[in-house]
């Protein structure tokens, strides 16, 4: 079974807002069985509708649509599909009485304002969908071998019909088939390389399809396989996971979708191991994605943004020296960082960021991306020298990244698992 979503909305032609409904149709019609094969967003013109609509009926067998359903004059779904499949509207009186009691419930003493009355019109042969949480019905048609769906596009009032209402319908007609899919997580290397490092066993799984998401600051990689056996297609994952894993190292820090502060969480609780962060050019991005994960004060003792070449010195016991010798942003100042903060903390593992962000304060030796970490434990400190390229906030969380990845990546070394 084939499936389109338009999403009705003059505002979601604009910048201002985005069409994110279909992305929760997307996933609900896939855990159905149903693939989406198109999506459409349109805006309120009755024409422009009309011909959506009628192409979709062309090329899939389910339509769902979201938004125009409400009562004022912009919202033209209910008349355009009721046009398009030939169907007379009609008040139903059910609806009607729902939505006069919704106005008495939260407007005590208020009528119905006349306009709402549009609500109620269901086209002939259509199921009512009732909406608890909202004024505008669902709408349910079935016309030469389509089903047309029509939804509110208030996002939690669609989401509840198609959970409630829409779901179990769809489910008696749906196919056998159902979406299998992995989420692989990677850092540090280019989409190109991932890709041709995996790409290679695309032609051995050819029931598998992969798609590779850049996701800055890391790749993903999701390999997923339609099936109506759920043993036969975890297995197949795994096979391609496994030597796809195989083709990346290092760089592949989850194969569940985590996001790389959660893996290291993880990685450092395991360890028993704590960390603390000495920042400059990270201004704090690094301790707020250690921070973002729930528990973390059981490895994260804490962090400074130490900017100025001052703040350096006092708070981290970087010697001025080093500073006027090799300047702010030097292997020097970032291996000082890192067992600075590891000293004054007392944490297992220090990090130290030096960099320089942009868009001003490049040189030809030391130009705009550069950035050195250190990472300092008890037998001392090491760095690592990167070049990112980008703007101010890319170079910020590609530092940030590449910081989170070598603590990451310390546990990964057979010395340090001691
Ligand atoms: P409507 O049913 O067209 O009156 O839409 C009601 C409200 O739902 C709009 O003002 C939007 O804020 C929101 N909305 C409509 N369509 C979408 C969509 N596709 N994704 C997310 N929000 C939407
Ligand atoms: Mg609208």
């Amino acid at each position: 079974m084939r499936a389109e979503i338009i999403a009705v909305g003059s505002e979601l032609l604009t910048p201002y807002r985005l069409d994110t409904n279909s992305l929760f149709l997307t996933s609900a019609l896939n855990e159905l069985g149903i693939r989406v094969v198109h999506k459409v967003v349109v805006g309120d013109s009755p024409d422009d509708m009309r011909s959506s609509f009628q192409h979709a009926m062309e090329r899939a067998e389910v339509i769902v649509s979201s938004g125009g359903l409400g009562p004022t004059d912009d919202d033209r779904t209910r008349q355009t599909v009721s046009e398009l499949l030939g169907r007379k509207l009609h008040t139903d009186e059910a609806v009607l009485r729902h939505i006069k009691e919704r106005f008495q419930r939260f407007r005590p003493g208020r009528v119905m304002p006349e306009i709402n009355a549009r609500q109620a019109l269901v086209p002939e042969g259509a199921t009512v969908l009732p909406n608890p949480s909202g004024t505008a019905p669902g709408l349910w048609l079935e016309s030469n071998g389509h089903v047309v769906i029509l939804l509110p596009g208030v996002p939690n009032e669609l989401r509840g019909l198609f959970e409630t209402l829409v779901k179990p319908r769809l489910a008696r007609i749906g196919g056998r088939l159902r979406l299998y899919t992995r989420d692989l997580r990677i850092t540090g290397l280019p989409e190109s390389e991932v890709e041709t490092r995996v790409s290679p066993l695309y032609a051995l799984y050819p029931d598998i399809e992969t798609t590779i998401l850049a996701s800055p600051p890391g790749i993903q990689l999701h390999p997923s396989v339609w099936s109506d056996d759920p043993a036969k297609a975890e297995k197949l994952l795994d096979e391609i996971v496994d030597r796809m894993a195989l083709a990346l190292g290092e760089s592949l820090y989850s194969m569940h979708g985590e996001s790389l502060e959660e893996v290291l969480a993880r990685i450092l609780t395991e360890n028993r191991a704590t960390i603390a962060v000495a920042e400059s050019c990270t201004g704090g991005l690094l301790a707020e994605r250690l921070t973002n994960v729930a528990g973390s004060s059981v490895y994260f003792l804490g962090g400074v943004v130490c900017y100025s070449n001052e703040l350096k010195s006092q708070l981290v016991n970087v010697p001025p020296g080093i500073i006027e010798a090799k300047g702010a942003v030097s292997p020097e100042v970032a291996l000082a960082l890192a067992d600075g903060i590891r000293r004054v903390t007392g944490a297992r593992l220090g990090i130290g960021v030096t960099g320089i962000a942009g868009p001003g304060g490049g040189t030809p030796e030391k130009p705009v991306g550069l950035v050195y970490i250190g990472i300092a434990d008890e037998h001392g400190p090491r760095q690592k020298e990167f070049r990112f390229l980008g703007d101010r906030d890319r170079i910020r969380l590609f530092a940030s990244q590449a910081a989170l990845d070598m603590a990451r990546r310390y546990f990964l070394a057979p010395t340090a698992r001691s």
